[in-house]
């Protein structure tokens, strides 16, 4: 894998956000800052069609600074908010969804979403029951005194803002910006209805975040999908892998070359998640137990609230896939 931008490359290595550059004619990307959380900015790509309108893919989170960084952006590229046509975003998370209802309504952009993360939307902004939840946790074997901790973070993730899309896209289709051939490629896994976006002219692909490269995306963060999210997400590596010789325009971190090899890496991550999953279970073991018995990199004692469900929910796919793999 090889870095293709020296200023990306040297914001993901400080605090800093990646300034507004040319990639190829008529594309460009800047970068969007991520309030508090990590990784700490969104790469957000500007596309001029041949009419001179603009299109994004990936709008960045919706705040304040970034909303003024987009204006500056648009005028520095001698264009306006009202330019922008459509926006298309790779999946529904608000470091990329984010920003799009604001350019909707400032502009009247067409906003364009895999037909399944829409569902996933409505799903992620109904509030889950209270005894749902405390039905999973038990199902894992969590504690009883660490459930309401767990049970509160759930019905945090639950409280995303409703949004509905102009346009439900499905795979295969080509993006209507003139003078452009974009096409979405379905690739689920990060979340269930992820695209990844391929310009075969231009000769990039715009990743989202199915691969990064600078850390390894979580798997099954969208809306409920239909079997295991760890094998849908190794599958679409697999779909990606197709565009090696293309450039990579990851949605956090920087662009860069050798796409089939970070892919390779980043399967192999997992493969060895579910292998050490596969080493500490036993047929009675819970996740909690599971989960407790792994290497985690805040260290298993101080995970607490969001990042601990987080890590029961990843475990739980591995042992699932692990038990599945080996009644083979
Ligand atoms: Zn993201």
């Amino acid at each position: 894998m090889q870095p293709t931008s020296a200023s990306q490359f040297q914001a993901a290595a400080s605090d800093g956000v990646p300034p507004l550059e040319e990639i190829r004619d008529r594309l460009y990307s800047y970068g969007l800052r991520q309030p508090g959380t990590l990784p700490h900015y969104t790469l957000s790509h500007l596309l001029i069609d041949s009419t001179g309108a603009v299109h994004i893919i990936d709008a960045g989170w919706d705040t304040d600074e970034n909303w003024d960084r987009l204006l500056e952006t648009l005028t520095a590229l001698d264009r306006g908010i009202s330019d922008v046509a459509s926006v298309t975003v790779t999946h529904l998370h608000p470091d990329h969804l984010g920003l799009a209802a604001r350019v909707r309504a400032a502009s009247g952009a067409t906003v364009a979403i895999h037909r399944i993360e829409q569902d996933g939307i409505r799903e992620l902004s109904t509030p889950v029951r209270d005894e749902d939840s405390h039905a999973q946790l038990a199902e894992w074997g969590v504690p009883a005194e660490r459930q309401p901790e767990l049970a509160a973070a759930a019905q945090l993730r639950s409280r995303w803002p409703s949004f509905t899309a102009d346009r439900l896209l499905e795979d295969g289709e080509s993006l209507d910006i003139p003078g452009f051939d974009v096409r979405a490629v379905h690739t689920p896994g990060h979340t269930s209805g992820h695209l990844v976006f391929v310009d075969e002219e231009r000769e990039v692909v715009f990743l989202g975040d199915l691969l990064l490269p600078n850390q390894f995306p979580g798997i099954g963060l969208g809306g409920s999908p239909d079997g295991n999210p760890i094998d849908h997400y190794l599958a679409s590596l697999d779909t990606v892998s197709a565009w090696d010789s293309f450039e990579a325009l990851p949605g956090h971190g920087y662009r860069f070359t050798g796409i089939a090899a970070r892919c390779a890496e980043t399967a192999a991550h997992h493969e060895k998640r579910t292998s050490e999953v596969a080493a500490v279970q036993h047929p009675d073991s819970t996740v909690w137990e599971i989960a407790g018995g792994l290497t985690w990199t805040a260290g298993w004692g101080a995970l607490s609230g969001l990042p601990l469900l987080s890590a029961l929910s990843q475990t739980a796919l591995h042992l699932e896939r692990a038990r599945r793999l080996d009644s083979r």
